[in-house]
Order: C-alpha cells, then sequence, then structure tokens
C-alpha cells in the first residue's frame, strides 16, 4: 500500500500546487508543462498528462505541443492529474471558477464529500450514485450520467467498476482495500457528454509489426514509458522528431488512440471535484 500512499501524496501536494496556475491569461501549455515538472520533481511519474478542460468540456483535454490556448477571464477550468508511483495512482481533479459560478464548484465538491462519507465497506455502488445526484440536484444542477468514477489497479485508472453519478440501481458493493476514484461532475446543461475534438491524450490500442523506423522506435518507447497508461502527444514530441507525422500514422494503423474530448452535450457550464480513497481506511489525495 505504500506506493498508493505515496502516489496520493504527492497527487495532493501538485494538484494545489496546479490550482494556483490556473489564471486568466496563463497559457494551458505552460500549465500542463509546469505542473508535469513537479510530479517528476516529487520522484514520481504522470499516471496520464494533466487535463486542463474548460467550461463546457467536461474532461479529456491537455496542451496540444503547439497549443496557443489562454485561459480567460471568466472560465471555469477543471484540473485533473494522475500521479503514478510504480503504477500506483493517484487520481484527483479540481475546479477553478474564474467567473461567477461558486455554486457549480460547490455542487460538485458538496457531492463529493458526501459521496466519501457513505463510502465505506458494505455500502451499495448505487447509493453512492444517489447522494452524488441529490446533492447537485439539491444545488439546482444536475450530475453528468455518462461520466463517473471508478477502481483503479497498478498501471490501470479504470479497473473494472464504475461509480455512478446518479443511482444505477447497481447493488454491488465496495469491499475493504478496493481503490477507488469518485468524480462529480455537476453542469449547468442537461447532463450528458458527447465527443469533442482532439484531446492530445492517447493510449496503446493494439500492437502490431510496422515498417516505418520511427514508429517502431516510438511503440518501443511508449511500451516501455507508460506501461499501458495514457500519454501525450507533446510528450513524443519532445523525444522524437516527425512526431506528428508519426502519430498520425500510428493511429491510421488503429495500433494507437487518441481520446476525444468529452463536451457537455447542451453546452452547459461543468465543475469537477475528484479524489482517490481507499476503503476502509480513507483519502488518499
Ligand atoms: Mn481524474
Ligand atoms: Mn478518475
Amino acid at each position: 500500500m505504500d506506493d498508493w500512499k505515496e502516489a496520493g501524496k504527492i497527487a495532493k501536494t501538485v494538484l494545489s500546487y496546479g490550482a494556483g496556475l490556473i489564471k486568466s491569461d496563463a497559457k494551458i501549455l505552460d500549465v500542463c508543462e509546469e505542473i508535469e515538472n513537479k510530479i517528476f520533481k516529487l520522484g514520481a511519474k504522470c499516471a496520464f498528462p494533466v487535463n486542463v478542460s474548460i467550461n463546457k468540456v467536461a474532461a479529456h483535454n491537455t496542451a496540444l505541443p503547439d497549443d496557443q490556448t489562454i485561459i480567460e477571464d471568466g472560465d471555469l477550468v477543471k484540473l485533473d492529474i494522475g500521479v503514478s508511483v510504480n503504477g500506483a495512482i493517484g487520481d484527483c481533479a479540481i475546479t477553478v471558477d474564474l467567473g461567477d459560478n461558486k455554486k457549480l464548484v460547490e455542487a460538485s465538491r458538496e457531492a463529493l464529500n458526501e459521496g466519501i462519507k457513505i463510502a465505506k465497506e458494505g455500502i451499495k455502488i448505487g447509493d453512492i450514485g444517489e447522494i452524488i445526484q441529490k446533492t447537485i440536484q439539491k444545488f439546482g444542477f444536475s450530475p453528468i450520467r455518462n461520466l463517473s468514477g471508478h477502481s483503479l489497479d497498478r498501471y490501470k485508472i479504470h479497473a473494472g467498476l464504475t461509480i455512478p453519478n446518479y443511482n444505477n440501481h447497481d447493488s454491488k458493493k465496495l469491499k475493504k482495500n478496493m481503490i477507488i476514484a469518485i468524480e462529480p461532475f455537476a453542469t449547468t446543461g442537461v447532463g450528458k457528454v458527447m465527443e469533442g475534438g482532439k484531446s492530445g491524450i492517447y493510449k496503446m490500442e493494439k500492437i502490431k509489426p510496422v515498417r516505418d523506423t520511427n514508429c517502431r522506435n516510438i511503440i518501443k518507447y511508449i511500451q516501455e514509458e507508460y506501461n499501458g497508461l495514457p500519454f501525450a502527444a507533446r510528450w513524443i514530441c519532445k523525444k522524437f522528431k516527425n512526431s506528428v507525422f508519426s502519430l498520425r500514422l500510428l493511429e491510421k494503423e488503429g495500433i494507437i488512440k487518441q481520446y476525444p474530448q468529452l463536451v457537455e452535450e447542451s453546452k452547459g457550464l461543468v465543475s469537477q471535484t475528484e479524489k482517490t480513497i481507499l476503503v476502509g481506511e480513507g483519502i488518499l489525495t
């Protein structure tokens, strides 16, 4: 359990450091890189690229290699980070409000607090969803139903179990020593996300021979360095020449897959709060 505790501790430290970087006029490229550098400085690795998702984008966005996006006054910014210590993962997120969305931020934060309070051994998973849903609705907003928390395992961000943000009547029960991330999303919109633009986040999809030498070297690097965890186009661009071309080729071959951004269907604003917990022991991040 030591690696999980260490990953959680670093994730917590880095999340609050990162939140301090979210200001109007900050480039999301600088924000992502400074946070990732901090993770390395503290002796850990990224479990996934730093996610900075703004306003109606709920999740799955990191800075592209040449990203010029600037955070603007009034933006609602979700910062979601993952720290890996030998594959043990701390996954946590916070929403920074540069506008007038205090209540919306509070809704996801309160929903997380309420969810964590009851997330003990023996509790039904649907009941966690129910309290999240009710808390968010009490604030006058909707939970996003097709985004959810999850169990974690070494080198696995989604380890099989889904922790819903509404009562899906799942009667499976939490067990002692399960590691789960609870992550309520609250929105002013209809409460559903759809696929949007490019996220800059990739995963290894399937192994298959490829002729191009640069592509072969990139695959080898991805396997050794990330071991199944998601990675950023930015990271590959720093290590290899012609990365943009090679990544496109690998994507076309179905060897890697780029995640799409997840955007609220009715363009509603979205807040998110997330923590990783160890059932029976408490909060890790
Ligand atoms: Mn997360
Ligand atoms: Mn998560």
